[in-house]
């Protein structure tokens, strides 16, 4: 069962001003469907062929370079666009509040360790807020399109938000402002998505 580039849950203009219209449709229209096509072609006709994409990423071969680049991209994105909404933004509430408050001190040390972890990554890659088993969360970043469900990656836990920060993420808008791109992606953060999530994995 080959995999589906997943639809955006907006149009490509709504989350402007923040990520814009054209980073938006190529982001998805040619670097996710990439991914996806690459990730089919790579498991086509093998054993990982009728895995779901967690149990492909959280069994891989770190050697196997097409799978770990084009799964973990095609998962990566996956996961990017569902925590982002026009309607987002804002704080964290409940469970997943207290989960912050308790790893991070407050909301505002979640965003600066956050940030921290975004701009920190060198080159090209990802960071990530993780939820363990039990509730604990975490921050932290990996390289490229790997992530935390990987074998030896990151956090160890189950990424339940992420920002990507590919210069393809950002750079028509922002150019090599990575921090300002940080700041503004979280005016987008669809934190009732990312509770569902931390619900759904702790
Ligand atoms: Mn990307």
């Amino acid at each position: 069962m080959a995999f589906k580039l997943p639809n955006l849950p907006y149009k490509h203009h709504e989350l402007e001003p923040h990520i814009d219209s054209w980073t938006m449709e190529i982001h998805h229209g040619k670097h996710h469907a990439g991914y996806t096509k690459k990730l089919n072609a790579a498991i086509d006709a093998t054993d990982l062929a009728d895995k779901s994409i967690e149990d492909i990423l959280k069994n891989l071969d770190m050697n196997n370079a097409a799978v770990r680049n084009n799964g973990g991209g095609y998962y990566n994105h996956s996961l990017f666009w569902s925590i982002m909404s026009p309607n987002g933004g804002g704080t964290p509430s409940g469970d997943l509040a207290k989960a912050i408050n308790e790893a991070c001190g407050s909301f505002d040390g979640f965003k600066e360790k956050f940030a921290k972890a975004a701009g920190t990554r060198f080159g090209s890659g990802w960071a990530w807020l993780c939820v363990h088993p039990g509730g604990k969360v975490e921050v932290c970043s990996s390289p490229n399109q790997d992530n935390p469900l990987m074998p030896g990656v990151g956090c160890g836990g189950t990424p339940i938000l992420g920002i990507d920060v590919w210069e393809h993420a950002y750079y028509l808008n922002y150019q090599n402002k990575r921090p300002d791109y940080v700041q503004a992606f979280f005016n987008v953060v669809n934190w009732d998505e990312v509770a569902r999530l931390y619900k759904a994995n702790s």
